[in-house]
């Protein structure tokens, strides 16, 4: 037996509440509602594969169906804990790696050396280290099921973020709380962190890591049929990007729109998000607006598309989308080629 300090793992708080169960002490956070355990009995992993259990068809379909979206075919990532390498397996029908790497210290590591390109036997930290694995070369960095055994997953997420690069994904599953809905909490030795939502993603933001994912429900096996697993990355700049509307699909080989509606989404969409010179003009039936500029363009009324031909109008309005349309076809059909509202963009 050995004992971890009292103090919350994952928020700092110095005094949190501590409970016993089983004779063993743990905490209680009252701030973050993280649990831990204070009195650990050790545990052999050597013999024992973190991640072995849940091989089930629909439960590495389900993981990796939720970790595939995120990423981009041709990525490297690092799997700690890799058990067998099912989730390697699962995730590769899938997507195409360019390296999928595992770290696992049980013997699993055979057979996971069998589905991976390499399985090594060191912490994370060692490899760094050795020059084995390299800082920043990760797209994809998996632990499931692994976090909670560890005496301090800070400085395990701490060694992940190294090898991430800058723009790289990390996964994680762990048992949400006790990990079954109707259990109030769970006494497995080997467990030694209890994580909720608020726990998982508060210690994940002190590495400057952003929760994009998160979902709880997920089925390991009986026992923890409520896992909570989460999706990560550094935040994004908050970068304005014409290219994302204005090189919709939907405009392509149009050169310039006229956008009917001069209202709050010129300053609140189109503004960031499209290029204005694109843009031929603005109608609004309003004629306070008309006369003025949006965006460096004249606003006029809607008798301006009597003039010319050909038009491709965006509907700058979600509210107003039926009625504009249908304005639009009625007074100036013959005059207008096409018709966009915003929301097929934005879809
Ligand atoms: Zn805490």
């Amino acid at each position: 037996m050995y004992e971890l300090p009292v103090v919350c793992a994952v928020c700092g708080l110095p005094e949190p509440e501590i409970f016993t169960i089983g004779g063993l002490r743990r905490t209680f956070c009252p701030s973050c509602h993280h649990s831990q355990r204070i009195d650990v009995e050790p545990f052999d992993y050597k013999g024992f594969a973190m991640g072995g259990a849940g091989r089930t068809p629909e439960r590495l379909a389900a993981q990796a169906g939720f970790v595939a979206p995120h990423i981009a075919d041709g990525a490297r990532a690092l799997e700690i804990g890799c058990a067998a390498g099912d989730l390697a397996e699962a995730l590769r029908r899938r997507k195409t790696f360019s390296a999928y790497h595992g770290v696992e210290f049980s013997p699993a590591r055979d057979i996971a050396a069998t589905r991976m390109d390499r399985v090594f036997a060191k912490p994370v930290e060692d490899l760094l280290a050795s020059g084995e694995v390299e800082a920043a070369s990760y797209d994809l960095v998996l632990s499931s099921h692994c976090l909670e055994h560890l005496d301090s997953p800070s400085d395990v997420i701490a060694a992940m973020l190294r090898v991430m690069k800058p723009e790289a994904a990390l996964f994680l599953e762990v048992p949400h709380r006790g990990g079954h809905a109707r259990l109030p909490f769970d006494d497995n030795r080997s467990h030694i962190h209890f994580f909720g939502v608020s726990s998982l993603t508060r210690l994940l933001a002190r590495h400057g890591l952003e929760t994009r994912v998160a979902e709880t429900g997920a089925r390991l096996d009986e026992r923890y049929s409520d896992s909570l697993r989460v999706l990560a990355r550094r935040p994004a700049p908050l970068r304005a990007d014409p290219s994302i509307l204005s090189d919709h699909p939907k405009l392509a080989g149009v050169d310039k729109v006229v956008v009917w509606g001069a209202g709050r989404m010129v300053e609140e969409m189109l503004a960031h998000y499209f290029d204005p010179a694109r843009i031929a003009f603005f109608i609004d039936k309003d004629e306070g607006k008309q006369a003025s500029l949006r965006l460096g363009a004249p606003v006029r009324g809607p008798e301006a598309l009597g003039a010319g031909s050909d038009w491709t109008v965006l509907i700058n309005s979600l509210e107003f989308e039926a009625p504009i349309r249908a304005e639009i076809e009625q007074r100036f059909g013959a005059r207008v080629a096409r018709i966009i509202p915003i929301s097929e963009l934005l879809d």
